[in-house]
C-alpha cells in the first residue's frame, strides 16, 4: 500500500528535470494512474516507459501548457480515460533571462504564458472534476525568484504570480476539500541551471547555508507530502526547497 494508492495524478513538464523526478516519486508512492505531460513527447514517452514499461498506469501525452485549447483537449482525454484527476502538479516552466532594459516583449509574454497563464488553464481544466468530488491536491512550482532576481523580471513576475494565484485558489477551493500549495525551489541540479555563469553560481553557493545545489529528488519528496493526505490541513502554503538560501 502506497500513500497515493487509488489516486489519479497529472504532472506537467514531466519529461525531464524536476517534473520527471516528481512523476517517479508519485509512481513510487503508488498512484493508480499518472499522466506525464510535456512539450517534448519523445522524452515524455521515454520517462513514462522507464517507470511503467506496460504503459497501463503511466501514460505520456504531448501538451503545451501555454495553449489553452491543447490543455482542455489533453485534460479532457485524461478525465475520459481515468474518470477524474485527484492530483495536479503544475511544474512546466521556462526562463528567458535578460536585464529589464534589454528584455523584449516576446520573451516577457512567453515566460508569463508558460509559467503563469498555464496554471489558469490547467486548474480550470481540473476544477470541475475536483470540486464535484470534494477532493483535490494541487501543487504549483514557483521559485526563489518570486522574491525578485536581477535579470529575471519576466520569470520573477511569473513565479510571484504563482504564489498569489496559489493562495487565492486555496481560499476558493478550501470549502471543497481541495488543497492548493506551492513550492519555491532554488538551484536544483537540472538543465535549467546549466546556463548560470560559474561566477554567479559560486556566489549563490556562498550565500547558501548548505553550500550545495539541491537534487531533483529533494523537491519531489516535498511534492509527495503536499500531494498526499499527510498534508490534509495544509493549504495556501509555499514551502521553500532551497538549502536555506533566503534566510537573512
Ligand atoms: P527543465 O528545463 O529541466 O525541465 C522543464 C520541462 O518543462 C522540460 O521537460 C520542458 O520540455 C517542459 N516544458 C517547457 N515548456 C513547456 C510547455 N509550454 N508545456 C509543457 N512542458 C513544457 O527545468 P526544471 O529545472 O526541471 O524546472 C521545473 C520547474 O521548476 C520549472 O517551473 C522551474 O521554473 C522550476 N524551478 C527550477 C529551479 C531549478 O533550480 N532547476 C529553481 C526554481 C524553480
Amino acid at each position: 500500500m502506497g500513500k497515493l494508492d487509488s489516486k489519479i495524478a497529472v504532472v506537467t513538464g514531466a519529461a525531464k528535470g524536476i517534473g520527471a523526478a516528481i512523476a517517479s516519486r508519485l509512481f513510487e508512492d503508488g498512484v493508480e494512474a499518472l499522466a506525464v505531460l510535456d512539450l517534448d513527447l519523445e522524452q515524455a514517452e521515454a520517462t513514462a516507459k522507464a517507470l511503467d514499461p506496460s504503459g497501463e498506469k503511466v501514460i505520456a501525452m504531448k501538451c503545451d501548457v501555454s495553449n489553452r485549447d491543447e490543455v482542455n483537449s489533453v485534460f479532457g482525454k485524461i478525465i475520459e480515460k481515468f474518470g477524474r484527476v485527484d492530483i495536479l502538479i503544475n511544474n512546466a516552466g521556462i526562463t528567458k533571462d535578460a536585464m529589464f532594459h534589454k528584455m523584449n516583449v516576446e520573451d516577457w509574454n512567453k515566460v508569463i504564458n508558460v509559467n503563469l497563464n498555464s496554471m489558469f488553464y490547467t486548474c480550470q481544466a481540473v476544477a470541475g472534476s475536483m470540486r464535484g468530488r470534494n477532493y483535490g491536491k494541487i501543487v504549483n512550482i514557483s521559485s526563489n525568484a518570486a522574491w525578485g532576481n536581477a535579470g529575471q523580471a519576466n520569470y520573477s513576475a511569473s513565479k510571484g504570480g504563482v504564489l498569489s494565484f496559489t493562495r487565492t485558489l486555496a481560499k476558493e477551493f478550501g470549502p471543497k476539500n481541495i488543497t492548493v500549495n506551492s513550492i519555491a525551489p532554488s538551484l536544483i541540479d537540472t538543465d535549467m541551471i546549466k546556463t548560470i555563469p560559474e561566477e554567479l553560481m559560486s556566489m549563490a553557493l556562498m550565500l547558501n547555508p548548505m553550500r550545495r545545489v539541491g537534487q531533483v529528488s529533494e523537491v519531489a519528496s516535498v511534492v509527495s507530502f503536499l500531494a498526499s493526505d499527510d498534508s490534509s490541513y495544509v493549504t495556501g502554503e509555499c514551502i521553500q526547497v532551497n538549502g536555506g538560501f533566503l534566510i537573512v
